[in-house]
């Protein structure tokens, strides 16, 4: 719990400052608390914004609400979303890694290390809009059987998981969309690379193992993985025409124990060193 204080409090610093869209005087809620209701909702793990205002109005969470986040009432989910969109996701990066770097010197994630005293990181794409209809310029698109278009957003996700272990702890996400001056579409894979770039080093003290499905499995990834200082572990593509090839690790010392079970969505065992 002092822990959990401490990183609410460092995240309400983050957030205060954030850049305030707002002209003019229409300034009733502060941007730390705009961006603390958001964070509320999914803290409080509320099926919606929605469900999470009538929380609050009757009562139900209102003292977590004001007594962790500082929140008499959070304003509605419009109001936040508008001021919320056009920051960019970049402005939260640190914190990930802070908070990160904070659970393992309380040694709070002592417990999910693995593979002689490693952390397991998974990547995977999750997609969490989708549209024939609504779009924006941040979407990517693709044509569906009947001929129509589909518009649809998706983010490459890396989470702290271990095996039999309940808890994940998510770090930065990398957002698959439009790049300026790319002839071809942004894709999972490319976004694995541009997270590897911009976290794999602040990442690697946690002596990380990469978990991802046969999509990272190939030399270009794999390669970023290393030399960020990380192992990777991928299963085999197609096990009758490609056993193991896809493993590899930095370890100096292979993993001598079984492979570890499946754990989140998207990310496999190991097929061995
Ligand atoms: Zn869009």
């Amino acid at each position: 719990m002092k822990l959990l204080g401490g990183h609410l409090e460092r995240l309400r610093a983050c957030f205060a400052g954030l850049p305030d869209p707002r002209r003019g005087r229409n300034r009733r809620y502060a941007m730390a608390d705009v961006a603390m209701a958001a964070l509320s909702v999914f803290f409080m793990q509320s099926p919606s914004f929605l469900a999470h205002q009538r929380a609050l109005a009757e009562g139900r969470t209102r003292s977590n609400a004001h007594t962790l986040f500082g929140l008499a009432r959070i304003p509605c989910d419009n109001h936040i979303r508008q001021l919320l969109d056009g920051v960019p996701t970049a402005h939260f990066d640190d914190e990930f890694h802070a908070i990160a770097a904070d659970l393992d010197a309380h040694g709070a994630l002592a417990s999910m290390r693995r593979l002689d005293g490693r952390l397991l990181v998974a990547l995977d794409g999750t997609e969490f809009f989708r549209s024939r209809s609504i779009h924006c310029p941040h979407c990517a698109t693709r044509k569906r059987s009947d001929g129509a278009t589909e518009h649809f957003h998706q983010m490459l996700a890396a989470t702290l998981v271990a095996p039999g272990h309940a808890r994940t702890l998510p770090l930065p996400p990398e957002f698959v969309a439009p790049r300026d001056g790319a002839a071809k579409q942004d894709c999972e894979r490319e976004a694995a690379k541009r997270w590897l770039q911009r976290h794999g080093t602040r990442c690697a003290p946690l002596r990380p193992v990469y978990l991802g499905d046969d999509l990272y499995a190939c030399q270009p990834v794999c390669r970023a993985m290393l030399d960020s200082g990380g192992a990777s572990c991928s299963p085999p593509s197609r096990p009758a025409t490609r056993p193991s090839a896809s493993t590899s690790t930095a370890s100096a010392r292979p993993p001598a124990a079984p492979p570890p079970a499946p754990a989140p969505a998207g990310a496999s065992t190991a097929t061995g060193g």
